[in-house]
């Protein structure tokens, strides 16, 4: 019998880990030929999420679950949960409902029709505030332009995969984890479903609009080296500028610029843009910093098999 494993990464989630095992296990028992793993991954919830995975395992075998030491994030959870789970098939859900159970029997479908994976997309963006979805969409247009990865618009984490991409994922160890693009980036075939924007079953989101804005900027800096090659482009541009315009000119017309203001505005701009130049710089070194530094992604304080203690 194959082996379905269901990632469920968890932070603060005590009130809606319940309703998801509710409803998920009714869906499993009518997806009779597949046995089903449920791995939870507590990423350092504050709440009573811990207790609730510890008995839900004692009561099902089925269930298993991780423990970090301290809140590592979304990405480390899935790491983690694709990096432990057993498997032939995998599938990553949150645990608030927002990614409807129901569509798991279409997806498995899809990967018996050969498909290497299948993924799950919003339509709408129904129940967000607009500004959001403005970003959002411009995000993808503008990572997609200039990243040769391929990010769908509205695609969301919720997939299932065969092993032989869970493993070709894995095998990308890298510390900045940007999921959405590393899934692109290993290629493979997916077919993707549509689905109306769900409410929250209980609890609060945990993506501020802040913390959205820093994600889309890691996105772009781990996936694409473009940032870099327009600030060698502005770079250029100035030098045309100020030989056409500036020194041409003044031979031309032998203007020597009186003004001051005029003067003292231009080093400004240019020293500002050299400044933003170089921060764009700082951004990929300091990437480089970390991944060279090679720490843990997570770090496991409990399982439900035992507690011990080990890295990656
Ligand atoms: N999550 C996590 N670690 C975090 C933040 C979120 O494991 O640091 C989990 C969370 O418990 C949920 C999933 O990631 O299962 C998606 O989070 P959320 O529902 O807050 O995001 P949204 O659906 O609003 O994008
Ligand atoms: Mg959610």
């Amino acid at each position: 019998m194959k082996k379905l494993s269901v990632i469920v990464p968890c932070y603060n989630e005590e009130e809606s880990i319940p309703y998801f095992y509710a409803e998920v296990t009714q869906i499993a028992d009518k997806m009779m030929e597949l046995e089903f793993e449920y791995l939870f991954i507590n990423d350092g919830s504050k709440d009573k999420t811990l207790e609730v995975l510890r008995s839900l395992a004692k009561k099902d075998s089925h269930v298993r679950y991780l423990s970090f030491s301290r809140n590592f994030g979304k990405e480390a959870a899935m790491y983690a949960g694709l990096k432990e789970c057993k498997g032939d098939y995998v599938a990553i859900m949150d645990a608030d409902l927002q990614d409807p159970p129901s569509l798991l029997p279409k997806m498995y479908e899809a990967i018996k029709d050969g498909y290497d994976c299948a993924g799950t997309r919003r339509v709408t963006r129904k129940g967000e505030p607009k500004i959001r979805s403005f970003f959002a969409h411009a995000f993808y247009k503008i990572m997609n332009k200039i990243s040769k990865t391929e990010l769908v618009d509205g695609a969301r984490d919720y997939r299932m995969m065969t092993r032989q991409m869970v493993d070709a994922i894995l095998s990308m160890s890298e510390y900045n984890r940007f999921s959405k693009g590393i899934f692109g980036w290993v290629g493979f075939e997916t077919k993707w479903f549509s689905y109306e924007n769900q409410k929250r079953v209980a609890g609060k989101t945990k993506w501020s609009f802040w913390k959205l804005f820093k994600y889309s900027i890691e996105g772009i800096i781990d996936f694409s080296t473009a940032p870099l090659a327009i600030t060698f482009l502005v770079g250029i541009l100035f030098c045309l500028f100020a030989i056409v315009f500036i020194i041409v000119r003044t031979l031309l017309f032998g203007d020597a610029t009186s003004g001051w203001p005029s003067l003292v505005c231009i080093i400004f701009f240019v020293s500002g843009i050299q400044l933003c130049c170089t921060g764009i710089m700082g951004q990929y070194l300091s990437r480089t910093y970390l991944e060279t530094k090679k720490r843990p992604i997570y770090i496991v304080k409990e399982t439900d098999e035992k507690t011990k203690r080990y890295q990656r």
